[in-house]
């Protein structure tokens, strides 16, 4: 597989709600598996306040737009917690195409699961990411926010490369799944008309709480911040406006 860009200024932004041992698990491994290949690197945990449908996807913007703050990155590996690498030869580091890493997840008896897919761990550069215009903001709930990555990829005119299965083989921490959010598995047939008008150049949240070590930065956000009210929550103001007055 391509050598390293380069080994500077890796990102590893990882999107996380209540899944403490798995957190716990992610560190541990990849701390010493990311020394050992000589990266220099910070891992951002970026976590979701709300408790209703997680946001995967933006929660990669998120942690994009906030390493900012923290260094000069060049290069993001957008990862899930609970994907460990188990091949020494997996270089966590960015091509100039993005990366597609974990190809031979165990849980997709470590193959890819279809041809496209780019979920679980991914890597782009600074220059690729703001090609594809970043994420979709707008996938709550399991499934479809990679596949939509996949469809800003090509319309961009990147190509996604991966290692062999042998070397992109993740071990992967088990969890209950979860059930598809029917509205993410339609939203991507209409993926390409969003491109422009969703992504990290829309990107809206409020920073809650920012806490760094030498290696880590573990980032709480309210993803909601700035969206509009949805008709339920718009009731619900009105009725605790009226509560006040009665
Ligand atoms: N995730 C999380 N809490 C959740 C749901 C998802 O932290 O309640 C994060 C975590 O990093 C996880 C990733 O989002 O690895 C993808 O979700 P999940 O593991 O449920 O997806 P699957 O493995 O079924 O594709
Ligand atoms: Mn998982």
């Amino acid at each position: 597989m391509s050598a390293c860009l380069s080994k500077e200024g890796v990102a590893i932004v990882v999107p996380y709600r209540n899944r403490e041992e798995q957190l716990r698990v992610f560190i541990k491994e990849i701390v010493p598996f990311l020394q050992r290949q000589n990266i220099s690197f910070h891992i951002f945990i970026i976590e979701q306040s709300q408790k209703a449908g997680f946001n995967r996807a933006k929660l990669f913007n998120i942690g994009y737009k906030e390493s900012k703050s923290v260094g000069n990155f060049s290069c993001f590996i957008f990862h899930d917690v609970d994907l460990i690498p188990t091949s020494p030869d997996n270089y966590y580091c960015c091509a100039s195409n993005p990366k597609h890493m974990s190809v031979g997840n165990e849980k997709f008896n470590f193959n890819l699961p279809y041809g496209d897919y780019v979920g679980g761990v991914l890597a782009m550069t600074t220059e690729s990411f703001l090609k594809t215009n970043g994420f979709s903001n707008a996938y709550f709930g399991w499934g479809g926010e990679d596949d939509e990555m996949n469809v800003r990829i090509k319309s961009a005119g990147l190509k996604t490369v991966r290692p062999s299965v042998i070397v992109g083989r993740n071990k992967a921490l088990r969890h209950v799944q979860a059930v598809a959010g029917k509205d993410g598995l339609k939203l991507v047939e209409t993926a390409k008309q969003r491109i422009t008008s969703d992504g990290i150049n829309t990107l809206n949240y409020a920073l809650l709480a920012k806490n760094t070590d030498g290696l880590t930065t573990h980032i709480k956000a309210d993803i909601n911040a700035g969206l509009i009210p949805r008709a339920g929550n718009f009731l619900y103001l009105i009725f605790s406006i009226v509560m006040i007055f009665i």
